[in-house]
């Protein structure tokens, strides 16, 4: 089984992916992981994908089909669970292979930048914290190993807007080109994690007893 989850940064598609990829025992196609990790290597593309990370630009397709098109090769032959992929028109295209479902997780502009601009993280473990869901015991340090948290870049106001603004732009198309398929099931994003994902079985559910 194939399945796209879109919606815009924020919008818990990578929670939803998880629980999905638990679910079906499949394999989930982040180009966002791949992006960070190839980010932390010492190599002229690992300087070149975080510095566009860092200023909120899509990183370019080239680099990421390649990213996309290994992971496939190697992990992703049977099914996937993507999410943030493909994230324009000419990734969608070039995405080869039938999709099963495509869920799109709607939540408002308000509500993603309230969310995406309460995530720290430590700034020596990297442990996750969030203002709205996981407050650190002391303001500002990590609850694990006491590193100061830090906000990711990518995650400051500025930063967010951008993000959010180019994925309006680039993103609503890759939609529209899977509505002309009928593939695309859109999902209220603002309610609680697991209502999210029941609705999401619902209909996968609903589509296989047709079957
Ligand atoms: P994400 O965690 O999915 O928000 O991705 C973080 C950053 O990685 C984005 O702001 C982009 O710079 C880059 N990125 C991730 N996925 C893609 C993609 N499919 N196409 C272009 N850039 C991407």
């Amino acid at each position: 089984m194939k399945i796209i989850l879109i919606g815009c940064q924020g919008s818990g598609k990578s929670t939803q992916a998880e629980l999905l990829s638990k679910k079906f025992s499949l394999p989930i196609l982040s180009t966002g992981d791949l992006c960070r990790k190839t980010a932390q290597e010492n190599s002229p593309l690992g300087k070149k994908v975080k510095k566009m990370m860092n200023q909120g630009v899509l990183v370019d397709d080239f680099t990421i089909m390649k990213m996309a098109k290994k992971f496939l090769k190697e992990d992703g032959r049977k099914g996937f669970i993507a999410e943030g992929f493909p994230r324009n028109l000419n990734q969608a295209k070039a995405l080869k292979g039938k999709i099963d479902f495509v869920f799109y997780i709607k939540v408002s502009q308000k509500e993603a930048i309230r969310r995406l601009t309460s995530r720290w993280l430590c700034s020596q473990c990297e442990e996750n914290f969030n203002l709205l869901t996981k407050l650190p015991k002391k303001k500002g340090l990590c609850d694990l190993c006491g590193g100061k948290l830090i906000q990711r870049e990518d995650d400051q106001e500025a930063a967010v807007k951008q993000r959010l603004a180019l994925y309006f732009q680039q993103t609503e198309p890759v939609l529209d080109y899977y509505r002309q398929q009928g593939l695309v099931h859109e999902i209220n994003g603002e309610q609680p994690i697991p209502a999210i994902h029941q609705d999401i079985m619902k209909i996968i559910q609903l589509s296989r007893d047709s079957h």
